[in-house]
């Protein structure tokens, strides 16, 4: 096996690191309290989050797996998932809007399923960050088990028009379209019955803001009627459900990356706080029971390393997304449980720091929390992993 990465990919993650440093970073060292901060006002900060995604989509960072002819790189599953570690990476929050996956703000290539003439009204401009968009599945009675939801679409006329509630819509308050994901087919449900459409932000309505314990705080969405035209559809009807099923497998590298990112970073900073400190005379890097937990952190995060990369480099190389998802869901489950754990370990090696939302762990630590619980809980993946056992 060669595991070498290309040298045009480490080519552009030089010179993403560079715009991290030139673009990002004075903004991160402006703004970057509120952004991790449960409570802040989100209207307040989107122009700097509008920013930093205008930069990065100039530079060509913000969207590189689109195809060029979108405003792409055409850049590979792998290639994209080591940006999205070294954004993590950096520790920078900013710098995780600064690539689009996994925030589904971007643009989702579930977009390319639209028909072309629809493309220069919803996927361009998200691709060049003009626009924002909202991925809108989960509803008040149905979360992990998303084939139950109830919002409806039916035909009239030439249009559709759809009912339903949603909530925890990450980017809900700001989208300027939502994909929403509605029932066609009760009988088929996730057999054919659930149609994924194009939604403006004129046909429904924003309800609150979810504040929770992460940096990221959805809102609920309300379709009253809400009226698309029948074009407005992503693939063919009813095959909603397996359209997003099948970009999944892409979605948890990028998660992945994501975590294991956050997870260099809470070590690497562990890792120079225990060296610089002392107790007892000595540096506390001294005492095994400081250095031996970032030792087992290292041990993980190399195992988390080769989990991502590995399910990236299926992603681009075997066709049957099926046959990925089994190692889709093992890198989900264990890269946001070991990061998570990793993350806890250097708050504990920062001592009182840790706790402090002035020190550099307890972000990291409540953004990992939440990454257990979304886009499919840690409990679902196991699921996924039984069911390759046969059980
Ligand atoms: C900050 C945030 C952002 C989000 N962003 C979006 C978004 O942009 N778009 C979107 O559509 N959704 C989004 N979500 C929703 C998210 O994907 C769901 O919260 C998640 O899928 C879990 O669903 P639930 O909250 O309804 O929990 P439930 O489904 O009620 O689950 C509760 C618990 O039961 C466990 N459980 C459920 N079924 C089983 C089972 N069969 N076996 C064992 N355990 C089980 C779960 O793992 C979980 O621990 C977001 C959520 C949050 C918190």
């Amino acid at each position: 096996m060669d595991f070498t990465i290309p040298a045009e990919i480490t080519a552009l993650q030089a010179a993403f690191s560079d715009f991290l440093e030139r673009e990002v970073r004075p903004l991160e060292d402006e703004y970057a309290r509120s952004f991790w901060e449960a409570s802040v006002d989100q209207a307040a900060l989107k122009p700097v989050v509008d920013e930093v995604r205008r930069r990065s989509a100039a530079a060509g960072f913000y969207a590189p797996y689109l195809p060029e002819e979108v405003g792409g790189e055409g850049l590979s599953v792998v290639g994209t998932t080591l940006l999205v570690e070294d954004a993590a990476a950096s520790g920078m929050r900013l710098a995780m809007v600064a690539v689009a996956p996994p925030n589904p703000a971007g643009p989702s290539t579930l977009l390319l399923k639209l028909p072309r003439h629809l493309w220069d009204d919803y996927l361009i401009p998200v691709a060049k960050a003009e626009r924002t968009m909202c991925f809108a599945l989960t509803e008040p009675e149905a979360g992990s088990d998303a084939q139950s939801i109830r919002s409806s679409a039916v035909r009239d006329g030439d249009d559709w028009v759809i009912n339903g509630h949603k909530h925890y819509i990450t980017n809900g308050d700001d989208a300027d379209f939502a994909i929403v994901f509605a029932v066609t087919d009760a009988d088929k449900r996730a057999a054919g019955g659930i149609t994924a459409f194009v939604v403006p932000r004129d046909q429904y309505r924003v309800g609150k803001t979810q504040y929770n314990l992460s940096d990221s705080h959805p809102a609920e969405l309300f379709f009253d009627d809400a009226r698309v035209p029948g074009d407005h559809v992503i693939g063919e009807v009813g095959m909603g459900f397996l359209e997003a099923m099948s970009f999944l497998n892409a979605g948890r590298a990028y998660i992945g990356a994501q975590s294991l990112g956050l997870a260099e970073f809470a070590l690497r900073s562990a890792t120079e706080h225990v060296q610089a400190r002392n107790a007892f005379g000595k540096p506390l890097a001294k005492f095994q029971g400081v250095s031996f937990p970032l030792a087992k952190s290292k041990v993980d995060i190399e195992a988390m390393r080769w989990l991502v990369y590995h399910l990236a480099w299926r992603v681009d190389t075997q066709g049957d997304p099926l046959a990925i998802m089994g190692d889709a869901s093992i890198t989900k489950y264990a890269t946001t449980e070991w990061a998570y754990e990793v993350a806890d370990r250097a708050l504990q090696a920062f001592g009182g720091m840790g706790l402090m939302n002035e020190g550099p762990i307890e972000r990291i630590l409540r953004h990992l929390r939440m990454l257990r619980v979304v886009e499919g809980a840690s409990e679902v993946q196991l699921l996924v992993i039984a069911r390759t056992l046969g059980l």
